[in-house]
């Protein structure tokens, strides 16, 4: 059987301290990682990677595929305008994605049951893109901030985007219906704030159809996640089970312990929102999202290190965050929020790998967990702009398969 063997790494797992380890890779696993050298075969091919960086592929844990495409100007284009266009742009995202060494995305949200076909299309081989948790529509009650791009004088009879539902039957109805096209993950329209219409206060379904609608999901083996933008919504999630709260602003001390109690996981993705203030300051729905920003800002070195499993992942293709702009995630929680780059890692490797089900199986590099590594020319802890040269990722791995391959060409023995 022929390995790759990756000799000489600076081996970072976000869990520990870097070291100095050899890897070798069998099939769609990882055999061994040692210190000393590994014995090797004639049909081997064996990589001295000189100190250069091996880290878990990394994951998007708060990920839309199915919603804009990114075109050759690398700007975003389009908003459902067409929903075979929208499929297409996705296959395009899932490619980017992996290609910025994202071997692990969880939706956040998707229209045309877009994210259940590219999950099948990835798994059969059909197209290349990273291990996915597909994710539903965006389900709220009538009128929630989504909604609101489907004005009912439209006529569409059932909206394409989002779906809604009123009263524990109706967002019932609502959640069985996107299990039933694929999603894995559903999307609720918990409160407004974060970049939608209104503040965090503002709860877009009631309490009773939050809790209908994940009991709904959770009946049917389906997991949920949250837009949801203050304190009392997030704490009510964490005590219905919702898997991911996204955004989280608002974010008390009482809601950091609750965290770290039921280890649910925390999406901040801070960068949206930054965006929309930088470019759009002056405007008043802009300018009003900077108090929860700073506030979140203050406040997320203190979940960091008491221990809540935070995710990387935003809403990349939307307004001026392309697909591919990935690294600036790690730019903003270092250098303006104050996260240690080992944090970061961790967020987007361990973190994201649980998050997804299966973290016995990648988000970590150890022997017998699958081979979802990437490698990169340089050291991110030391220099967390080497994410931004997608020319200094010099390989990415899913399950044994080099999906990018700029290594040396390495030894046969
Ligand atoms: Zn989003």
């Amino acid at each position: 059987m022929a390995r790759i063997v990756l000799n000489n790494a600076n081996l970072l797992d976000g869990d520990r301290p870097a070291r100095q380890a050899n890897i070798v890779v069998a099939d769609d696993r990882i055999e061994t990682v040692s210190e000393a050298p590994a014995e090797v075969g004639p049909d081997d091919r064996v990589v001295d990677l000189g100190g250069r960086t091996v880290m878990p592929g990394m994951i998007q844990g708060h990920f839309h595929a199915g919603y804009w495409g990114t075109g050759a100007s690398g700007r975003p284009v389009g908003l459902e305008v067409h929903p075979s266009l929208q499929a297409v742009r996705a296959t395009a995202n899932v490619r980017t994605a992996i290609e910025c060494g994202y071997t692990g995305a969880i939706s956040a949200g998707s229209p045309h049951a877009i994210d259940a076909a590219l999950k099948a299309a990835i798994e059969e081989g059909t197209i290349v893109g990273p291990r996915l948790i597909a994710g539903s529509r965006d389900v709220g009650s009538t009128g929630f901030s989504a909604d609101h791009s489907y004005p009912s004088y439209m006529q569409l009879g059932t909206t394409p985007g989002v779906s809604t539902g009123d009263g524990p039957d109706g967002i019932r109805r609502a959640v069985r219906e996107e299990i039933k096209d694929g999603a894995e993950i559903v999307k609720l329209f918990v409160t407004g704030g974060h970049a939608t219409i209104g503040s965090g206060e503002r709860w877009e379904i009631s309490r009773e159809e939050f809790a209908a609608a994940v009991q709904a999901a959770n009946e049917r083996g389906a997991w949920t996640r949250g837009h949801i933008a203050s304190a009392e919504a997030t704490l009510l999630a964490i005590e219905l089970g919702v898997r991911i709260v996204d955004h989280g602003d608002g974010l008390n001390g009482e809601c950091i312990d609750r965290l770290v109690e039921t280890g649910t996981f925390l999406a901040p993705s801070m960068l949206f929102p930054k965006w929309v203030m930088q470019a759009m300051a002056g405007n008043s729905w802009a300018d009003a999202m900077k108090p929860d920003w700073d506030a979140m800002a203050e406040i997320l070195p203190k979940a960091n290190a008491a221990g809540v499993r935070l995710l990387v992942g935003d809403d990349f293709g939307a307004f001026g965050l392309g697909h591919g702009d990935y690294w600036q995630e790690f730019e903003l929680y270092v250098n303006e929020v104050g996260i240690p780059a080992l944090d970061v890692i961790r967020w987007a490797t361990k973190h994201g790998a649980e998050a997804m089900g299966i973290g016995d199986e990648t988000g970590t590099i150890e022997p017998g967990k699958l081979a979802d590594l990437i490698v990169l020319d340089g050291d991110p802890v030391a220099d967390v702009a080497l994410f931004r040269d997608r020319a200094k990722l010099l390989a990415v791995m899913k399950g044994g398969a080099l999906i990018k391959d700029t290594l040396p060409e390495g030894e046969k023995r």
